[in-house]
Formats: C-alpha cells, sequence, structure tokens
C-alpha cells in the first residue's frame, strides 16, 4: 500500500506519523511555499506536481491518495479530485472541522468582502489570513494601520502604513492578547481555519470586545469522501491495505 499524503498541515504531519509507526509506505508531499516547513516523520517530496496533468503522472507511484491539505487550500484539493478520477485512484479528504459558528462574528464569502468589513468595522485591524492573501485588503486598507501576521514576508510592497510580524503558531491567549492590546487593534481579520493552533486570537479578541471578521471556507470538492481527524483517515487506509 503506497499512500500519496497531500500535507502541509497539522493533521497531515499527524497522519504521517500514524502511518509510519503501522509501516505504511507513505509520501508527504508539501507545496514548499514557506522557506522552514515544519517536516513531517517520514519520506518528503516536495514542490507542486505540475497541474492535473502532472499529478496522474506522478499517481503512477501510489495506490492511494489522502488529501488533507488547508481547507483554504482548494486549487489542490480540485486538483487531486480530478487527477484521481481520471486514474481510478481512492481518494480521501482529511479536513479539520471549521470552528463553530458565532452569531457575533461579521462572515465574509471571501477575502474581498472581508476586506471591505474590515473597513468598515475598524482603523486599526488586525489581519491574519496569510501572505498569499494580503494584497487583497490592500484596496479596502491601503490607508489604515494594519497589523499582518504571517509566516513568511510577502513579496508584496506593503503600504506605509502596515505593520508586519512574522511568527508560525501555535500561539497562545496570553501571547495573543498582549500583540492585538500592544496594537491597539480595533478589528480582527481571519479565516475559518479550523483546530487549535489559531484560535488563542479569538478567545484574545473576545477579551479586548474586538469585532471579529471571519472569511468562510470555501465549498468543498463534490463527491469524496471526508474525515476529520488522522485516525479516522488511518482507518480509512488500513480497510483499502
Ligand atoms: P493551493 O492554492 O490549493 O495550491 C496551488 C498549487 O500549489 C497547487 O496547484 C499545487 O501545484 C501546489 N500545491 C499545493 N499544495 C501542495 C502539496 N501539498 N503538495 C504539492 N503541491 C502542492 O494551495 P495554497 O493555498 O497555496 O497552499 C499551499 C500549501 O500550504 C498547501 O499544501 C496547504 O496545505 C498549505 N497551507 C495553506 C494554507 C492556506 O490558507 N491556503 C494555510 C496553511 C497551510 P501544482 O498544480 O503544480 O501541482
Amino acid at each position: 500500500m503506497r499512500v500519496l499524503l497531500l500535507g502541509g498541515t497539522a493533521e497531515a504531519r499527524e497522519l504521517a506519523a500514524l502511518l509510519v509507526a503501522d509501516g505504511v509506505d507513505v509520501v508527504s508531499s508539501l507545496a514548499g511555499r514557506v522557506a522552514r516547513p515544519r517536516l513531517p516523520v517520514g519520506p518528503v517530496r516536495i514542490g507542486g506536481f505540475g497541474g492535473v496533468p502532472g499529478l496522474r503522472s506522478a499517481l503512477a507511484e501510489y495506490d492511494v491518495v489522502v488529501d488533507a491539505t488547508h481547507p483554504f487550500a482548494r486549487g489542490m484539493s480540485a486538483n487531486a479530485v480530478r487527477a484521481c478520477a481520471a486514474e481510478n485512484m481512492p481518494l480521501l479528504r482529511l479536513e479539520r472541522p471549521g470552528w463553530p459558528l458565532d452569531p457575533d462574528w461579521h462572515r465574509a464569502a471571501d477575502h474581498d468582502e472581508a476586506a471591505r468589513l474590515a473597513a468598515a468595522l475598524g482603523r486599526r485591524p488586525f489581519l491574519t489570513v496569510g501572505r498569499q492573501e494580503l494584497a487583497r485588503f490592500v484596496p479596502a486598507l491601503g490607508d489604515r494601520a494594519v497589523l499582518a501576521r504571517v509566516v513568511d514576508a510577502p513579496d508584496l510592497v506593503l503600504p506605509p502604513a502596515w505593520e508586519l510580524v512574522t511568527s508560525r503558531g501555535p500561539y497562545t491567549h496570553e501571547g495573543d492578547l498582549a500583540l492585538m492590546a500592544g496594537h491597539r487593534a480595533d478589528v480582527l481579520v481571519t479565516k475559518n481555519s479550523g483546530g487549535t493552533y489559531t484560535w488563542p486570537k479569538l478567545t484574545a479578541a473576545a477579551e479586548l470586545g474586538l469585532p471579529v471578521v471571519v472569511v468562510d471556507r470555501p465549498a468543498p470538492e463534490p463527491g469524496v469522501e471526508v474525515v476529520s481527524d488522522a485516525t479516522a483517515a488511518r482507518a480509512w487506509v488500513q480497510a483499502r491495505a
């Protein structure tokens, strides 16, 4: 049983550890976006496959695919669905649940809407949407005193009023409280990533009484079996061994 594990998430690393412990032949795949990725145990390949055709060619080396990419990494998930369908290869989606919806959240369907909402709600936004999405916030928030937290600095030239902080979770309530209070943030912007690593900013925002703008998850790929934790994904792999 050779497993291609599309990763870049904590759940993917957790599943890799379980499968390696089980003696399963698993290769974790990372996009290569961050300079110093957290590596899973076991073999790792890094870099894109070259779209659906490239992924189809790569699938010759595997028997099943587990797509454990981030809930907002929809391009990779869509490619996995197409390539696996074309190669008749079993595909499982491992996706952590989203955070429970809070009726007080200002929900946005996408990052552009989140930018407009943030502009209406505050003058000193705390942006935690990822490096790749920052450009979409510049039109609405270019003149605001934005504090943007990212893992690696973006290529983008940021507006002069913006401040960048580079760090990587997991975060703590106390740490996020200090960061947000220190900036005098008056609105938090986040994706509904789910999981525990980045949850403390929500409790910190609640303690500070800040409005929260949350970007909803994009729609999942239809027709794919989904599990929400690594243990269930391991059972799926075992059932196919
Ligand atoms: P994306 O938009 O879905 O993917 C864009 C392209 O990057 C894909 O078509 C593929 O290139 C390559 N790629 C993505 N994930 C890959 C993987 N695991 N292995 C090999 N190639 C991969 O992805 P993204 O939003 O840029 O995210 C990139 C990676 O960061 C993902 O693996 C994801 O799990 C992780 N991540 C993303 C977020 C987020 O908010 N988007 C947050 C945390 C972690 P080819 O077409 O050339 O194959």
